[in-house]
């Protein structure tokens, strides 16, 4: 017997098999925080899968959080798409998400299945991203530096006035997860001494994606950020480098969350579900070649990817650095004692 004409014969739950069948119609609205490019070639591909009407509105990480606080009361969107975790961490905090569990946890890598067991009840683990320096081996030959930036200190070399960016962690995730890490490295006074020091060479704090053509076009010669951008930045033909600094390889997590009251919950849900798959978190760089580490043990990454086996990722307190007013206190100390000296 087919199980739905199982179901009927015993009275039972074929209404809750029809209404979950449901949730391949309507719609959904998908806050995005990755590439562009990358947002709009996932929402189509889901879309399309699952007869779904699907938004989506990109922005910055924490532009994305800023804007969930001040929707509380009458979100937007269904979910949330990449970005930084600590920001997905911050936003939970605030009771922001609904919880739900997506089976597909289970195929997360297992160096975070601790993370997930822990806080996979709010937000799911969709790729990782590992910080770096991005260096313009032309711009570096014109300014006479011979041997690429090894290490954070080697940032600070005064040739380098005026030739470095990051982004503004009011905006972005990235320069947050930057920032932890120095402190997760040297402590929170030495890791604000040196932001400070290095504000003399930084010409602009400005968004993640500006940050990352400017070191192409040369305006920059060094740029801190997640080093898959520049991996397609050097695909496509610019004089650009990756560094991992010799202190210690930071990273951070995409996080991926829905939101509290969303409209369209079944959707939200089947948008996770997908997310996490193997198809989903391949599609990211066969067909956007951008090039995150997939977390799905069953994904293969790219060849432009490194390999997360070869990496000694620092230890980063997840419960610190994902607490919300660990992140406002942060995030004002830095708009304070380092945007403001410029
Ligand atoms: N997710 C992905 C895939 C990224 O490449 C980046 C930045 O490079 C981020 C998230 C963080 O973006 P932002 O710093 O703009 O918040």
């Amino acid at each position: 017997m087919k199980i739905a004409t199982k179901l009927t014969a015993l009275g039972l739950a074929l209404p809750i098999l029809l209404s979950n069948h449901a949730s391949a119609e309507g719609k959904l609205t998908v806050y995005c925080s990755v590439q562009n490019t990358t947002c709009e070639k996932m929402i189509q591909t889901f879309s399309k899968k699952y007869d779904i009407e699907t938004k989506f509105i990109r922005n910055s990480t924490g532009a994305t959080l800023a804007k969930l606080i001040a929707e509380k009361n009458n979100p937007q969107a269904d979910i949330w798409y990449g970005g930084t975790i600590e920001h997905h961490f911050q936003a939970g905090d605030l009771g922001l998400f609904t919880p739900y569990r997506s089976p597909r946890q289970a195929e997360i890598m297992p160096q975070f299945k601790a993370l997930t067991d822990k806080r996979g009840d709010l937000t799911s683990i969709v790729y990782l991203l590992v910080l770096g320096f991005g260096v313009n081996t032309e711009k570096l030959k014109q300014l006479g530096i011979t041997e690429p930036p090894k290490c954070w200190s080697d940032l600070l070399d005064p040739r380098l006035q005026g030739y470095v960016q990051m982004p503004d962690p009011q905006i972005s995730g990235t320069t947050y997860t930057a920032i932890a890490t120095l402190i997760e490295l040297w402590g929170e006074q030495e890791a604000f001494d040196y932001l400070k020091k290095l504000n003399a060479n930084v010409s602009e704090y400005v968004k993640s994606a500006l940050v990352t053509t400017n070191l192409s076009r040369g305006e920059s010669a060094v740029a801190v950020g997640f080093i898959h951008s520049y991996a397609t930045e050097k695909e496509k033909g610019a004089p650009v480098e990756s560094i991992l600094p010799c202190e210690g390889d930071g990273y951070s997590l995409g996080g991926m969350s829905i939101i509290k009251n969303a409209r369209n919950l079944d959707n939200a849900k089947l948008f996770a579900d997908w997310a996490l798959s193997k198809e989903a978190q391949e599609l990211v760089w066969r067909e956007t070649k951008v090039y995150q580490i997939p977390t799905n043990i069953h994904a293969e990454a790219s060849p432009q990817s490194v390999n997360p086996k070869q990496l000694k990722l620092i230890n980063y307190d997840f419960d610190r650095f994902g607490a919300s007013a660990e992140g406002k206190r942060l995030t004002d100390k830095w708009v304070k004692e380092v945007k403001l000296m410029k």
